[in-house]
């Protein structure tokens, strides 16, 4: 400890008198009225125009975590980095979480939620630590560290500014005063006394107990620039004051996890559980190696992709929430549970390492969620896709819903029996393009047996019922001495172009008589 700053000094290094004390903070945000048991989670994006899987991923256990204890998930904006900060990129976050149906609860009383609003509570928990001589101004500049970084380099030491580096650790009011007559602004740093000989112990969800060297840098708090505060202090005053019960980050923090200890322990509070979380990683397409999503490198590293494509959002939350929860595609298999959502999550059991999220897998998790769905929620999704994201041809599908609706229904009315073809609304769209006219392309490739066709079209009624239009096939393969098949083969390829489609009958039936007949005449 040093000696603590008079309240004129405090206010004169912090630009202005703390509104609050801490003691009128903590009444301000008191302790939440939540049952017992109940998690308080935030998910605290920067917003950088960039919304990476990883931080969906977050999102999902943090809002699963709150949902299914009754608790409370926030969405906090850690728009502190003023350099960094891209237009339009909070908004991308707001929209994406919306997209992804992930819902979170703005709860007036405990905001603001955007850290760029919260300067006069940051400032009020800096001048306690000023106080109390826990925190000091430092008026080093950019030059100054510079040189320090050489020194150190050069002598082998550890870089950052500590100890006997830290030039004005130890600064008098005079000098301070002095200071700041001249004009400069400081950077509040802490007031570090970690010895980095002893250990310090922290707490993590899944890793346990962690013992790490105490820390003795003197890390900033509030940057002089702006007057806004650095990651570590706005986690420490946030996160205390909105009273999260546990932190759901990217284990990038975890080496910031002995700082954000001693800070909550300098204050008095208790620290949040910590859950940090792996990377998400994929298979290397070359090396055959896992590592993990580069931003760089892999489009699907951007929840951006997956909503351009049509990815279904539910099979990329199911997906991300059996990583998360292992045992969720078990108990979803053995019909335990319906959806997500039902599943829960232990906090101990978020893997730590090699989260591996692989597209094919992906796949699965998507046609199960399409084959799960009713037709007027695929019809619905297929439609709102095309209307965001999709190209003239997309909207000219959806343009006619019941025609689109009939289209879709193929091959749905048997629960045992839903065809799992369709992967997202872009690639299901494609693959029934050829029910329109204009995106029809015939098959020119194919021997037509020309006479099978011709004995199909005398004796085609579109109102014939299943039975009575089977029976046509059989009679007219006897006719020619050929496999049912094959007639069928004929028609399918006349109709649609391809060897390979769902429902021969449904397909007539959706087409209807004219466009059937068009297509076959077309073949011939
Ligand atoms: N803004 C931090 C980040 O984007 C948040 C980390 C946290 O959740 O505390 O990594």
């Amino acid at each position: 400890m040093r000696q603590g700053l008079s309240e004129d000094l405090i206010a004169r290094v912090l630009g202005a008198a703390p509104k609050y004390t801490v003691a009128e903070l903590e009444e301000k945000f008191p302790p939440r009225n939540l049952p017992e048991g109940a998690l308080v989670t935030r998910f605290a994006p920067s917003p950088t125009g960039y919304m990476h899987l990883g931080g969906l991923y977050q999102a999902l256990i943090d809002s699963h975590l709150a949902a299914q204890s009754d608790g409370v998930f926030m969405l906090r904006i850690e728009d502190t980095d003023t350099k960094r900060e891209v237009a339009d990129a909070v908004q991308l976050i707001i929209d994406s979480l919306h997209k992804f149906g992930i819902e979170y609860n703005d709860m007036p009383e405990y905001g603001p939620y955007y850290q760029s609003q919260r300067k006069d509570i940051y400032r009020s928990v800096a001048a306690e630590l000023l106080r109390r001589g826990l925190a000091y101004p430092c008026f080093l500049t950019a030059d100054d560290m510079e040189k320090i970084r050489a020194e150190q380099s050069a002598a082998g030491f550890a870089t950052g500014i500590y100890g006997e580096f830290a030039r004005d650790r130890d600064i008098t009011e005079e000098d301070i005063i002095k200071h700041l007559d001249n004009g400069e602004v400081p950077t509040i740093r802490l007031y570090s006394t970690g010895n980095p000989n002893a250990r310090i112990f922290c707490k993590d969800a899944v890793r346990g107990s962690i013992g790490f060297p105490e820390n003795n840098e003197d890390l900033v708090l509030i940057k002089s620039n702006d007057g806004l505060p650095t990651y570590h202090f706005a986690h420490l005053c946030d996160d205390h004051f909105m009273r999260t019960t546990h932190v759901i980050r990217g284990e990038e923090w975890l080496p910031s996890l002995p700082l954000h200890t001693q800070l909550f322990r300098m204050m008095g509070w208790t620290p949040p559980m910590y859950i940090h979380t792996s990377t998400i990683d994929k298979i290397d397409e070359e090396t055959g190696k896992q590592r993990k999503l580069s931003k760089r490198k892999d489009p699907e590293s951007n929840v951006a992709f997956f909503l351009r494509d049509g990815w279904p959002t539910t099979a990329v939350l199911e997906y991300l929430g059996n990583i998360a929860a292992s045992g969720y595609e078990e108990a979803k298999l053995k019909g335990a549970v319906k959806s997500f959502s039902e599943y829960e999550i232990k906090p101990k059991k978020i893997p730590m390492s090699g989260a591996l999220f692989d597209m094919k897998k992906l796949e699965w998790w998507a046609k199960e969620s399409i084959g799960a769905m009713t037709v007027s929620d695929l019809v619905k999704s297929v439609v709102d896709w095309a209307n965001e994201y999709g190209d003239e041809k997309h909207k000219m599908q959806v343009a006619d819903i019941d025609y689109l609706t009939a289209v879709l229904a193929i091959e749905r009315d048997n629960p045992q029996r839903i065809r799992k073809d369709f992967i997202t609304w872009r690639q299901t769209l494609e693959i029934v393009e050829f029910f329109w006219d204009e995106l029809f392309v015939p098959n020119t490739e194919y021997a037509y047996n020309t006479d099978v066709l011709r004995a199909f079209m005398e004796t085609f009624n579109i109102a014939d019922d299943k039975d009575t239009w089977w029976n046509k096939i059989v009679a007219i393969a006897e006719k020619f001495g050929i496999k049912n098949g094959e007639v069928a083969m004929n028609l399918r390829v006349a109709l649609s172009g391809r060897t390979n489609t769902p429902d021969l009958y449904s397909i007539m039936q959706v087409m209807g008589k004219d466009r059937v007949i068009k297509r076959i005449e077309g073949a011939l």
